[in-house]
């Protein structure tokens, strides 16, 4: 099946900034643009497919219609569509948030809960991110640190670089602060707990906080906050593969192609390609799609097309 170009949906959340049109030409109607969903199922966001045979149609739709083995036999035990992958332009700091595990996420909220990996695309200097605790604490203590706003005391705030991934397991407290642009691929999930909101208002109110449901669900041990150190980058012909991530719900990759790269999609699941830097061609049989900067393309194998040319 030929690529399925989609076209991002965008949130304007009160911290987004002016790097999502201005780095990846992203087209925005909003003055501020905190995220672009790059592969979205999720009803907040919807991804519509811009090409082929389901143009103008929702990627949510298609798959509804197809059934789960169009996303490849990996995704069959999956009640929802697994993941969500978003472009993160933070200009101001985002709430410190946790979010819940799937067990307690599909009894409370119908949703999967969300494990999430960041990779640090750019930021400014001394840009930094919040992860987990520094110390261990109780419920009753995490309780009178959020009510006494002294909850950044008891954090791990840690400096971050371009390249640098982060990998936040559900039940982790964190927060992306102000001056990172991000990549992030995440269970698919819109569930998030927020804790602390810097006192910042929208609309002239404060953002509703969770601090209930945050104490059921999250972890008040202290965790090691270093970044984790990324496999060896992989060259062969021109070409660097470095693994980001990779966990029972996704594996991230970073590719840097040279002049030209083979891609192989399985049986086994469907492949989310995000450009992040530079342009190029992607080709199919006879089909040549362009691909540039911040443009999202969903690829996947055609059992029927495959057997045919076989
Ligand atoms: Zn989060």
């Amino acid at each position: 099946m030929i690529p399925l170009k989609l076209k991002p949906a965008l949130k304007d959340y009160i911290w987004g900034g002016n790097r999502l049109p201005r780095v990846f030409g992203i087209d925005s109607p909003y003055d501020r643009t905190a995220e672009a969903w790059m592969l979205s199922c999720h009803p907040d966001g919807e991804n519509i497919i811009e090409n082929g045979a389901y143009a103008g149609r929702t990627l949510s739709d298609v798959l509804a219609h197809e059934g789960k083995a169009f996303c490849g036999t990996r995704c069959e035990s999956f009640d929802f569509f697994p993941v969500l992958i978003k472009l993160i332009d933070a200009k101001e700091d985002l709430s410190v948030q946790v979010h819940p595990s799937d067990a307690y996420a599909l009894e409370h909220e119908h949703q999967y809960g969300k494990t999430e990996a960041w990779y640090i695309l750019d930021c400014e200097e001394d840009a930094e991110i919040i992860y987990g605790f520094s110390r261990d604490l109780t419920k009753e203590a995490f309780r009178a640190a959020i009510e006494q706003n002294t909850l950044l005391d008891c954090v791990n705030r840690v400096k971050v670089q371009p390249g640098d991934l982060y990998f936040i397991p559900s039940g982790t407290l964190h927060a992306i602060c102000k001056g990172i642009l991000l990549a992030e691929v995440q269970q698919n999930s819109n569930v998030t707990y927020r804790v602390y909101d810097y006192g910042r208002l929208q609309n002239g109110k404060p953002r509703a906080l969770h601090i209930e449901k945050a104490i059921d669900v999250t972890n008040l041990q202290a965790v090691d906050c270093s970044g984790k150190p990324l496999a060896a980058p992989m060259t062969e012909q021109g070409n660097t593969e470095t693994l980001l991530a990779s966990c029972d719900l996704f594996t991230m990759r970073r590719l840097d192609v040279g002049e030209q790269k083979t891609l192989h999609v399985g049986f086994d699941s469907f492949v989310s390609l995000v450009a992040i830097d530079g342009n190029g061609v992607l080709c199919h049989g006879d089909t040549v799609l362009t691909l540039y900067k911040g443009e999202s393309v969903f690829l996947r194998r055609s059992r029927v097309t495959e057997s045919w040319k076989s």
